[in-house]
């Protein structure tokens, strides 16, 4: 409990036994209005202070005001009447100063329950320096700096482990229970926990380009872009207050000059102007104005409680009407890992020509480039590389040892204009030309990933119509793959533009309301990412760019995460639906009951104090998505 909490805590417990002593004193006249005032500003005096501020700023419609009229107007009814009954006032600002102290509570310990659950900010990181280990701040430590990281702490920064062999726990940030093993030569990334051996790290990263530091800001600015919802409410609140106000001017003036006027009998002044002042207070909006960010805030930190991190309010909202899934093929559905399968008409020996492919392929990040360099396996000599040029979605053109080599697909050769000799066995074929002329090709395939099959039914079962496939690969390759998931819709041999144009065509295809994503690795496909309704990105294998152009970031690149992404977005608007309407719906009832005549104040209160507690609740349950 804040400072704050603790000292609304008190006055509200000081103003409830003022109120209820005064009810057993005997006290009449002037000192009955004294005590009774006394307890009334204990209770309220900050409302009447931001009232007042707010009628000065001339933004006068807002909750504070609304308390402000209607009690103040309660005790000006009792001084008018002689009744002196000036309990009623006092209990209504009690149960609205519970009401805010239960709100603030609720939204203090919701927002530290998702800090502590993404507690992944490393406080110190261990450097070597000169020999000797020195505990320093993670924000001092260099690229290429040595780190230490022993049991039981955090990584603090991202790297490759350079020496040691343990387990990672890698469950806050990927929501994964199991732990990993890592070895010397592993990359490893910074917020997860070393469970077993002592790891040296030689640093990748600097602290602030981090995984850890990453995620922590996208997380705290997540709540900054607002959803429609959100908008909605904000809106619905500026027009609203207004309106109550005028609706109960019009309740306390226009009954008494009707019943005067147009009917003859008496007019009842005091009976009307008490219903306008109850209905104030019944319509005030706090339950609808606090539940719904909280809902959003609740979604967004159980998601990235499971590994899925959502980068606003308004791309869970898109997810959760998300009818068609589009998916890139390498990395995103398979693994991204290709094996050699065969070397097919090699003008020399097939170890040269896979030589002279890893070292083309030598500065380029695509998998199968990674793939190439991991199958030659030899260590490799950038100084014999150099004049190289990635032609996205084609192949490489480098010279090595001084001669020109191209790598690439079939449409790279062509480009060339180097006759190529097609190859019949299904896999991704790279054709190698050197000099300008045809030297062979390396059949390589990759495998699909485990849960991909699982992922895509689990998409129908979240009631995603169609899922799609778009890859640079061979046809061949494309139609097994999408035929072994249950793809749809499968696009083949598209360079990264076609796939924007697909992806545009896809979208014009579909009515506005069903939303379009699409999920990549990011090696080429964020201009992608950035166009689809929301973009999806493998967080662990993909790259920077990914990452930064996509809505969503999937920490541990597993397909089944995007269904699971989809049902969380649905609970967390379901539930924000469900406080809209039963919010509006208890509050309209409300109202009209007061008008007629059938509530009290007491009852007022009691059922906005009420509808508060129970919202508040409703939201903090889009936090629970574990068993989703
Ligand atoms: P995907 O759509 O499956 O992710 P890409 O668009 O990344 O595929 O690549 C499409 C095709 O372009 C690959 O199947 C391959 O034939 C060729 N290609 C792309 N980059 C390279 C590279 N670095 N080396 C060789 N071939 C490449
Ligand atoms: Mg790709």
């Amino acid at each position: 409990m804040s400072r704050r909490q603790k000292k609304m805590l008190i006055r509200i417990i000081i103003a409830a036994v003022l109120l209820i002593s005064l009810n057993f004193i005997p006290v009449d006249g002037w000192l009955r209005f004294v005590l009774y005032m006394a307890a009334y500003l204990v209770i309220g005096y900050d409302i009447l202070i931001k009232a007042g501020k707010g009628i000065k700023n001339r933004q006068i419609f807002d909750e504070s005001f609304l308390m402000a009229i209607a009690t103040i107007g309660a005790i000006g009814l009792a001084i008018y009447d002689k009744s002196g009954d000036y309990t009623e006032a006092i209990a209504v600002m009690l149960f609205y100063q519970i009401g805010e102290w239960f709100q603030s509570y609720a939204v203090g310990k919701s927002r530290r329950n998702i800090s502590e659950l993404m507690d992944i900010r490393p406080d110190y990181a261990n450097l070597v320096r000169d020999g000797a280990i020195e505990r320093v701040d993670p924000d001092e430590v260099e690229i290429g700096g040595t780190i230490v990281v022993n049991p039981g702490e955090k990584v603090p920064i991202d790297g490759v482990i350079i020496e040691g062999t343990s387990s990672l726990n890698t469950s806050a940030l990927t929501g994964e229970s199991l732990p990993r093993d890592a070895k010397a030569g592993d990359e490893i990334i910074s917020g997860c926990i070393n469970m077993s051996g002592v790891l040296k790290i030689k640093t990748t990263k600097e602290f602030g380009e981090s995984t850890v530091s990453k995620i922590l800001d996208l997380v705290e600015n997540a709540s900054s872009r607002k959803s429609r919802s959100e908008n909605f409410i904000s809106k619905f609140a500026r027009v609203y207050t207004p309106a109550v106000c005028a609706g109960a001017v019009l309740l306390a003036v226009v009954p008494p000059i009707v019943r005067l006027f147009a009917i003859g009998i008496q007019a009842d002044w005091e009976i009307w102007i008490y219903r306008a002042l109850t209905f104030l207070v019944a319509s005030c909006p706090c339950a609808l104005v606090i539940s719904i960010p909280l809902s959003f805030f609740a979604g967004i930190g159980g998601a990235s409680k499971e590994g899925v991190l959502v980068k606003g309010s308004n791309y869970l909202e898109t997810l959760s009407q998300t009818k068609i899934v589009v998916f890139d093929k390498t990395g995103t559905l398979t693994r991204g890992v290709f094996e050699v399968n065969g070397i097919h008409h090699s003008q020399m020996e097939n170890e040269k020509l896979l030589e002279y492919a890893a070292l083309a392929e030598s500065a380029s990040s695509h998998p199968i480039s990674r793939s190439l360099q991991r199958a030659y396996g030899k260590e490799i000599d950038r100084d014999r590389v150099d004049d190289i040029h990635e032609i996205s979605g084609n192949g490489v053109m480098a010279r090595v040892d001084g001669v020109q080599i191209a790598v690439g697909n079939d449409k790279l050769m062509t480009l060339l204009g180097i006759e190529y000799i097609p190859c019949h066995s299904v896999g991704t074929i790279i054709h190698i030309a050197i000099d300008g002329k045809y030297a062979g090709h390396i059949v390589i395939s990759d495998i699909v990933k485990p849960q991909s099959k699982e992922a895509v039914a689990a998409l129908k079962n979240a009631g995603i119509q169609k899922t799609v496939m778009l890859t640079g690969d061979t046809a061949s390759v494309a139609e097994k793959v999408a035929g072994e998931l249950g793809i749809d819709l499968v696009y083949s041999q598209l360079l990264p533009v076609d796939k924007v144009e697909k992806v545009e065509e896809l979208i014009r295809s579909k009515t506005d309301k069903a939303k379009l994503a699409f999920v990549g690795d990011g090696i080429n496909d964020a201009p992608v990412l950035s166009r689809a309704d929301i973009g999806i990105a493998m967080g662990a294998m993909g790259s920077d760019a990914a990452i930064e152009a996509a809505d969503v970031v999937l920490m541990d690149d597993d397909p089944m995460k995007i269904s699971k992404a989809i049902k969380i977005s649905k609970k967390c608007l379901g539930i924000v639906y469900q406080n809209i309407v039963f919010a509006i719906g208890i509050k309209l009832i409300c109202l009209l009951l007061v008008a007629m005549g059938l509530a009290g104040m007491w009852l007022a209160i009691f059922a906005d104090v009420g509808v508060m507690i129970i919202a508040v609740l409703n939201a903090i349950r889009a936090l629970f998505v574990k068993k989703i």
